[in-house]
């Protein structure tokens, strides 16, 4: 398998979140260590990049706001490689005080910002009010930020909601009807990853009919038009959060010896996984799968716990979430 090229993509300043969102893919949250991307990782991830063929990346996270020194020197090693910073996601968690809010903003367009991708979703709102999205959408029209809420269509249906509280999934199912919850991948882009599986992607085949269905390898792993660097160094392959190859290891074929269940999963995909895994002693948990990648998922879960470290099976903080 090797990764000759990047599309289009962003870099994981850090794991750590005020969220726990039920449909992270990173299975992001607060209980994750403190960590955040150093300027060197950061500065290494943005050369490769462009000697890639990918000029400019967004910054995600985690919350990237949680620590904003770090974050500004993010952006300025951005800016001395020469790479553009196309968007910053956040979910305006920390947008208690307006005016520090707009000082904020105003120090992100002085290092070249133009954007602000913000995050609004049933699953936000669990921790987030929505007072604090407000405080962070007027902020930014106030000093000229670009938006984009993800998804506007979400703020609508808050709008009758009190902006001081959150709310869980099962409060908004009880407020908006029944199926609210369930009908949420079908006007938002849900990814079929982390704790997304859990929540919509558990029922549908049984083990055979998977296995039949997925006989090739997966080729999602070679797709770089959405890709993520992280602050370990780790590129991660086709949105397979849990799974990496080092940034250093991109534009080379990826040696069999050190990367055996990448190789593995790219030539024979979910079927190969399944047969090594139960050569060693695995044994499928669920009588039905919604998703390859949950089966997947169960089995590097295996992996990690029974066979101990893989480092292509990373980071660790994933699969203890
Ligand atoms: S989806 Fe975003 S806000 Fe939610 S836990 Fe994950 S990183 Fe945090
Ligand atoms: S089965 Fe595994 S490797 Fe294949 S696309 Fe799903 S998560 Fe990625």
């Amino acid at each position: 398998m090797e990764i000759k090229y990047l599309q289009s993509g962003g870099l994981i300043t850090n794991y750590y979140c005020t969220c726990s969102c039920r449909h992270c893919l990173y299975r992001c949250g607060p209980h994750w260590p403190k960590n955040y991307i150093s300027a060197t990782v950061a500065g290494i991830a943005f050369e490769t990049a462009i000697r890639l063929g990918c000029p400019s990346l967004h910054i995600g996270g985690g919350e990237p706001f949680l620590n904003f020194r770090a974050l500004e020197e993010v952006l300025n090693v951005a800016r001395s490689k020469g790479i553009e910073v196309e968007y910053i996601e956040t979910n305006a968690s920390w947008c208690i005080d307006e005016d520090r809010v707009r000082e904020r903003l105003e120090k992100l367009l002085s290092l070249g910002v133009t954007t602000l991708l913000i995050s609004i979703s049933p699953f936000h709102l669990e921790r987030v009010p929505l007072v604090r999205t407000y405080t962070l959408l007027r902020a930014c029209k106030n000093t000229g930020m670009g938006i984009f809420p993800w998804s506007q269509e979400f703020l609508n249906d808050f709008s009758r909601l009190n902006p001081k509280r959150c709310y869980t999934l099962e409060e908004l199912e009880e407020i908006f009807g029944p199926g609210y919850i369930k009908n949420i991948p079908n006007r938002y882009w849900i990814h079929p990853g982390g704790r997304a599986l859990e929540l919509y992607f558990q029922e549908g085949f049984t083990l055979e009919q998977l296995l039949e269905l997925f006989p090739y390898g997966c080729e999602e792993l070679t797709n770089t038009s959405h890709f993520h660097m992280d602050l370990y160094g780790n590129y991660v392959p086709g949105l397979c959060s849990g799974l990496a190859i080092s940034v250093a290891d991109l534009g080379h074929q990826l040696p069999q010896g050190r990367y055996p269940i990448l190789n593995l999963l790219s030539e024979k995909g979910i079927k190969g996984l399944f047969e090594m895994a139960c050569s060693m002693g695995f044994k499928a948990k669920r009588r039905s799968y919604g998703s390859k990648c949950l089966l997947c998922l169960e089995i590097r879960s295996f992996l990690v716990e029974k066979k101990g470290v893989f480092h292509e099976l990373a980071p660790l903080e994933f699969y203890y979430q």
